[in-house]
């Protein structure tokens, strides 16, 4: 089939990649000049496993163009596909659609065959009805176009065989057409077993606003049970993992420390509460303004124990970050809890020397004031304290032995509790992790220390403030 992906960011640029390996013929299009050179020429303008390969291979065989231009997608195929992105408005909690808007606004007028218009970003429920509606409007006469809504559920770092080998497909339509055209799209995947749930746009729509804020809600509680267990002396990762032997429950997405962030659940939660308001059912979803807050939160906190654990000032203080992107596997800085907390500490006065191992340039684009090392033990040369924020594998395998002699003291607050804290102590440091005991004895040799946190005098945060660094909200 030939279809157009539009929109070639972390999720349209896979789209495209991932349609072509299973035999489409595709054109990509984006208004980013700069992003549609390098894919037009095979590279991958971000980081994601799997995808530069995809993209060698498909361009080279003529499978896979990109282009800036929608008059090319509407001579090219009567079937587009929407990944432009949907971020929060500034002014309010809710998503910001002017982009998908602009798709369609463009490429209706300019459609000489009937087609089938598929969005995959993530929208607030009814948003296909009222494109549907844009589009009719502006439509050739004698030329016909539905909308369908076919929700994206990739990970970035694992974006390529999420796409290529999903766990479901969801299409809300409105006709058989639309229904049997995205079947024969995904007719490979359905060979091989996937789920396909065929639903209306409006249930389609909430399908990925319900799981991302399922899934939100799940890391929210587990750093909720983390606040109770330093407040009671108790370890948030032996609850977590004693909860996650029950199969209801789980043990994955309950690892605690310092939460969400990146392009979707903070944004997906705030769009859902808003969306819920203007339906008059706010109160059904408020719970996520808590799941929010509680997120939000665990940034203050990670700020609170590095600033205690350095003796109560940053001032003057040199700190290691280990870790920038919102997440391991991605270049994506965007509301990266990591970046935050950076932010933060070098507010404070702190001389901060941050690692990453795929995220130093988008980093450095969004944030000035931290020094961007190539190399973990150059960032944690005489440093104070070394703070691990994002879960990279390569900081699990770190030898603490080695790391203990450039460091200046060695201080470790393990922000995401993916480091073996017995290991570190016996190396000689001082350990310190949200929810977990600052001191633990051997079983049956008394109670393990309460935690508290001394916090900083001023405002807590209070997600979403816009202006609030720490919340990630559009300033
Ligand atoms: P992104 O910012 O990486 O990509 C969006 C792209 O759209 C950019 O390249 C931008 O230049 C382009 N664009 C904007 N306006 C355009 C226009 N008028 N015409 C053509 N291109 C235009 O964002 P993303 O992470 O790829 O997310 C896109 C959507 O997918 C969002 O709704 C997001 O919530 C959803 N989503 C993202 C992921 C993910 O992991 N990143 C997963 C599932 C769903």
């Amino acid at each position: 089939m030939r279809l157009t992906v539009i929109g070639t960011g972390y999720l349209g640029a896979v789209h495209a990649a991932c349609m072509a390996d299973i035999g489409h013929d595709v054109l990509g299009v984006d208004t980013d000049t700069r992003k549609i050179e390098a894919l037009a020429e095979g590279r991958a303008p971000f980081f994601e496993p799997g995808l530069p390969e995809l993209l060698t291979r498909h361009t080279r065989k003529g499978r896979l163009g990109f282009t800036t231009s929608l008059q090319d997608a509407a001579d090219f195929a009567d079937l587009h596909f929407v990944c432009v992105g949907t971020p929060q408005r500034p002014d309010s909690l809710a998503a910001d659609l002017r982009h998908v808007e602009a798709v369609v606004d463009g490429l209706a007028p300019l459609l000489t065959r009937d087609s089938l218009i598929v969005g995959k970003s993530t929208v607030p429920v009814g948003t296909t009805r009222a494109l549907s509606r844009r589009v009719a409007a502006r439509l050739r006469p004698g030329v016909d176009a539905e909308v369908a809504w076919n929700p994206e559920f990739l990970r970035e770092g694992y974006a390529v065989q999420d796409t290529l080998r999903p766990d479901r497909l969801v299409v809300g339509v409105t006709s058989p057409h639309a229904d049997q055209r995205l079947r024969a799209v995904y007719d490979s995947m359905l060979s091989a077993g996937v789920a396909y749930v065929s639903t209306d746009p409006a249930t389609a729509e909430l399908v990925k606003v319900a799981a991302n804020s399922f899934l939100a809600t799940k890391i929210s509680f587990i750093n909720a049970m983390a606040e109770i267990c330093d407040a009671a002396g108790a370890d948030v990762v032996t609850l977590a993992d004693a909860l996650g032997h029950d199969v209801r429950i789980g043990r994955r997405f309950l690892s605690a420390g310092l939460g969400f962030g990146g392009g979707c659940l903070p944004k997906d939660i705030r769009a859902f509460l808003a969306r819920a308001e203007e339906l008059q059912v706010g109160e059904a979803v408020s719970f996520l303004r808590q799941v929010d807050r509680i997120n939000c939160r665990q940034r203050r906190r990670t700020v609170d124990l590095a600033r205690h654990l350095l003796g109560g000032t940053f001032a003057g203080r040199r700190v290691a970050v280990l870790g920038a992107t919102f997440k391991p596997g991605s270049d994506d800085v965007r509301d990266s809890p990591a970046l935050a907390v950076t932010a933060e500490i070098v507010a404070e006065g702190a001389d901060v020397f941050v690692h990453d191992p795929e995220g130093l340039d988008n980093a450095r684009a969004a944030l000035s004031g931290p020094r961007y090392c190539m190399d973990v033990m150059e960032a944690c040369r005489d440093a104070d304290a070394v703070l691990h924020l994002t879960e990279w594998r390569e900081y699990r395998d770190l030898d603490p032995v080695k790391l203990s002699e450039v460091v200046r003291a060695p201080r470790l607050l393990d922000a995401r509790n993916a480091l073996d804290p017995a290991a570190w102590r016996a190396a000689g440091w001082h350990v310190r992790a949200l929810g977990r005991p600052a001191h633990v004895p051997p079983p049956g040799q008394g109670d393990a220390l309460r935690v508290t946190i001394p916090q900083a005098a001023g405002p807590t945060c209070t997600a979403p403030t816009p202006g609030d660094p720490l919340s990630g909200a559009p300033k």
